[in-house]
């Protein structure tokens, strides 16, 4: 019998339940011409006259209870109803307002140290995997580009098991060790493939240039390096470091360019 109600037209309902001898849905209108009492007759009233009161016949002082019960019911559902809506609002509202100026990022890897960022078909638009160009790659200091708040700090995907002891072992999935911080204004850097579980924690502050984890190979990674992208609104976009484009944009051919760090203390 339910299936029949589905997908019916919502004017359906009260007649079927009618029709099908099931209760009526709410009160019979007061007075209207030809309603029927949809309970027994009470004291000598019609059932119209008090179906506020009673609903299944036991006495009315439990039914005042009930009602005074049932109010303090709706007032908690209202009042549930308006938190939830503030809740929305806020975070649906900064999320409608326009992003705000890009922030002067800085390569995430020390002052003076000279890099190769690159890209390659399949990639993903404006990813950059970065490369040093002297010396091992394990374990280099990566530092955050900009300041600002940790909004990730953990594994993405699956770790794997490539290791500076063992740098063929087993490949993770997506991102491995990973951090993302949120610089304000809707824009954000991710930081992916770190070594080591990341030497920060979700909520934490943190200065441009301080240490967030080391370069290492876990997750979806070929070789030791450092995935980092810049994005504005959650979209990735090209990268800036030092207020110059990176040039790297999309994926649909190998890309290389070297840079040096200007991430460097102020003072
Ligand atoms: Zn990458």
């Amino acid at each position: 019998m339910n299936a029949m109600f589905f997908g019916m037209p919502q004017a359906f309902h009260p007649f079927m339940a009618d029709r099908l001898g099931g209760p009526a849905v709410g009160p019979a209108p007061r007075g209207a011409p030809g309603a029927r009492p949809a309970y027994p007759m009470v004291r000598g009233l019609p059932a119209s006259a008090i179906l506020g009161t009673v609903t299944t016949g036991h006495p009315t002082g439990r039914g005042d209870r009930r009602r005074a019960r049932s109010r303090t019911t709706r007032l908690l559902l209202a009042l549930a109803a308006v938190a939830a809506l503030l809740g929305a609002a806020v975070l649906v509202v900064p999320l409608l307002l326009p992003p705000g100026p890009r922030p002067l990022f800085q390569l995430p890897v020390p002052c003076g140290e000279t890099w190769q960022l690159g890209t390659y078909p399949g990639h993903d638009d404006y990813d950059v995997d970065m490369f040093p160009t002297e010396g091992e790659a394990w374990g280099r200091p990566v530092l955050a580009s900009y300041e600002g708040t940790v909004t990730a700090a953990g594994i993405n995907g699956t770790l794997g098991g490539r290791t500076p002891d063992n740098p063929n072992g087993p490949r993770g999935r997506g991102g491995g060790y990973w951090v993302k911080i949120d610089h304000g204004g809707r824009w954000e850097t991710q930081y992916l493939h770190l070594l080591e579980p990341p030497l920060v924690r979700v909520g934490q502050r943190v200065a441009q240039g301080e240490q967030i984890g080391r370069v290492g190979s876990t997750g979806n990674s070929g070789a030791p390096h450092l995935h980092y992208e810049q994005r504005r609104g959650w979209q990735k976009v090209e990268t800036y470091f030092d207020g110059r484009p990176s040039g790297i944009t999309h994926d649909d051919a190998e890309y290389t360019v070297t840079l040096t760090s200007n991430n460097c203390q102020p003072g």
